[in-house]
């Protein structure tokens, strides 16, 4: 078995789409990034690459390149999850919390894990999703960010 982990934040902004584990949130903000800003989805494929010991969300789609602007990171993750079901690896769980001020994230808890566990291919029963919030204090209390963390599982290679 092998294990890794992730955390991902990105600030809230006017004008954006709020996007977590692929799914579009209704919100007078969104996040801010490169990429459609999906903490959720970025914090699980860092869990899933610490995992299989394969770097970082970085390293492999760099927010210096023209290609990754605006990309889909649920398109990211279905990658990264080619490349670590090649090495060999088998998904075994995925565990993870969103913490966030608003709006609710419980509403949309079941759509996110169904369309996480379909961009890993595996059942949602190997995919669970949290909720926390800031309690009004740092960047995620005051309303400035969101933040995510995961925790991956993998059975190794035979
Ligand atoms: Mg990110």
């Amino acid at each position: 078995m092998r294990a890794g982990i992730g955390i991902d934040s990105h600030r809230l902004v006017a004008g954006r789409p709020l996007v977590i584990g692929g799914v579009e949130i209704p919100s007078e903000l969104g996040l801010d990034g490169h990429s459609d800003a999906d903490v959720l989805t970025h914090a699980i494929i860092d869990a899933l690459l610490g995992a299989a010991a394969m770097g970082d969300i970085g390293q492999h789609f760099p927010d210096t390149d023209e290609r990754w602007r605006g990309a889909d990171s649920i398109e990211l993750l279905q990658e990264v999850v080619a490349m670590v079901l090649d090495a060999g690896f088998g998904i075994v769980n995925v565990d993870c919390t969103v913490v966030m001020e608003a709006p609710k994230l419980s509403p949309h808890r079941e759509q996110i894990r169904e369309r996480l566990a379909g961009a890993m291919s595996i059942g949602t029963g190997r995919v669970n999703v949290k909720a926390s919030t800031g309690e009004r204090i740092g960047f995620v209390g005051r309303g400035e960010g969101v933040a995510a963390m995961a925790v991956a599982s993998l059975s190794a290679p035979s």
